[in-house]
Formats: C-alpha cells, structure tokens, sequence
C-alpha cells in the first residue's frame, strides 16, 4: 500500500505562462519572466516572511498541478536527449512523477505586505526568472543558500549545460506594430518572446527538421504566433490581446 502525507498549500503563483507550452524547461533561462507568489490560508502572515529579504534566491516546492491527473511511469522520455531516448523517471526534472513536486530556483525581486480590509495584511513575493504554470501551488519556500545548494564540481549527466540557445528572432512588421503600441502596458512583452522562443519551446522531435507549421503560444493574456523560417531562425508573425 502506497503511504501518504498531507502537505499544506502556502500560495498560488501569478505567472505570464498561461499554459504549460513554451514554459522554459528549467528556471533561470527566461529572465524577463517575472510573476508573483500570494501566500494563502494561515501562510499568510507576515511574521513568515520575516528575514527573507536577505536572500537574493528561493526555492520554491510546488505541485506539478497541471499534469498532476494524468500518472506517472517507471520511463520517461527527457526532451533534452530528443524525446526518444527512456530514462528513469527518477533521473529527470519530469513533471509526471510519482509524488508529482516540482522545484525551481527563482530570484527574490521584492516582498509586498499589500493592506488588506481586515489586520492582516496579503504577503506577495514577486518573483522573476520563473518556470512555472500560472496558478501553481506551493508547498513550501526556502532561502537559497549557495554554500550548501550551489556544488560547482557536481556530476549532471545529460544535464549537464544549458541547453543552447538556438534560434534567432525576428518580428514581422505587423507583430511588430502592435509591440510598440502594447509597449506601455507590457515593457517587458518583446524580451519575454524573444528569451522563451530562442529556447525553441517545440516538442523536442520536431527541432531536429525544418518544420513549416504555425505555432500559437500564450503570455499573459497575449496571444502569439510563430514559425520557423529557417532552422536557426523563428519568426513571430502576429501578436494579439484577447479580449
Ligand atoms: N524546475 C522544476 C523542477 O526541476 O522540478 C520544473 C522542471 S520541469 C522540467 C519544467 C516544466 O514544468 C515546464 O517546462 C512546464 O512545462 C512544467 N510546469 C511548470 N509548472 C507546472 C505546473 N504547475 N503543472 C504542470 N507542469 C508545470
């Protein structure tokens, strides 16, 4: 019989990535990726986040919620050997694991104590650099402590680097256009799809040939589309505000 423990949710993220295509693969790779952690329930005290100012980076244990419903397997296939290659689900970051918890590093930007109508007020940690679904709960926060969580000489196996940034991007005339007027709302907008889509959020099989299809990705309430135009280089054809 499989043994359970009951976790408390502490907070929910505010992320620009509204679905799980195109979130970068680890924190860290998307710096313009800047969302907010509102602590909930009891969590929400300000006498919990205390001395956290001090740190630079947190890490953040969160429920893969998302992907949470559909199980897990012994095997799973790592987008970084090219999706076709089986590794224990044990050896990767994957989101389908048997206790489905994730964990990223993410840089501590400021910490908010927004006045609320009762005492207390809502702590919001903003947060950049994120790998994380929007809605994401978490389960617990930890100082980052580079001493004993940063190990220069560590082994990483097929991880070893980052992945290469491979693709270079141009904007249509058209995309564009609408940047420059959606620039006071969104300063940040063009950073964000150039950083996410120079990582190439396509499935992994697809990255080894040419591929002529039109992608849609979601970033904030914004809806972009791509292609390849060569295998360097994507193209973001059109940027469109839902409304
Ligand atoms: N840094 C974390 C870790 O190592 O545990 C996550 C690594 S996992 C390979 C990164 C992927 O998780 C992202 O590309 C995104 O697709 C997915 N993801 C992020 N938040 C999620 C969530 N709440 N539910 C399901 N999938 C999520």
């Amino acid at each position: 019989m499989t043994e359970h423990v009951n976790l408390s949710v502490i907070g929910k993220v505010d992320s620009p990535y509204k679905e799980k295509f195109a979130i970068p693969r680890q924190p860290g790779l998307v710096t313009a990726a800047k969302g907010q952690l509102r602590l909930t329930g009891s969590a929400n005290h300000a006498d919990a986040v205390r001395g956290l100012a001090q740190f630079s980076h947190l890490w953040l244990l969160f429920i893969f919620h998302g992907t949470q419903a559909q199980g897990w397997q012994p095997l799973v296939r790592p987008p970084r050997l090219g999706g076709n290659k089986k590794l224990g689900v044990f050896a990767t970051r994957s989101t389908f694991r048997p206790s489905p918890i994730g964990m990223s590093v993410v840089k501590l930007d400021d910490i908010e104590l927004r006045p609320c109508a009762d005492q207390h007020s809502q702590v919001i940690l903003h947060i950049s650099e994120l790998d994380l679904l929007d809605g994401t709960p978490v389960v617990d926060i930890k100082p980052y402590v580079p001493y004993a969580d940063m190990i220069t000489t560590a082994k990483a196996g097929f991880a070893q680097k980052p992945p290469l940034q491979t693709l270079n991007v141009l904007y249509s005339h058209k995309a564009q256009l609408t940047l420059t007027r959606m620039q006071a709302d969104y300063p940040q907008l063009q950073t964000l799809i150039t950083e996410v889509l120079s990582q190439d959020p396509r499935p992994a099989y697809k990255q080894q040939k040419l591929d002529d299809k039109r992608y849609g990705m979601r970033l904030y309430d914004v809806n972009i589309s791509f292609q390849l135009t060569d295998m360097a280089t994507v193209t973001v054809l059109a940027i469109e505000q839902e409304n």
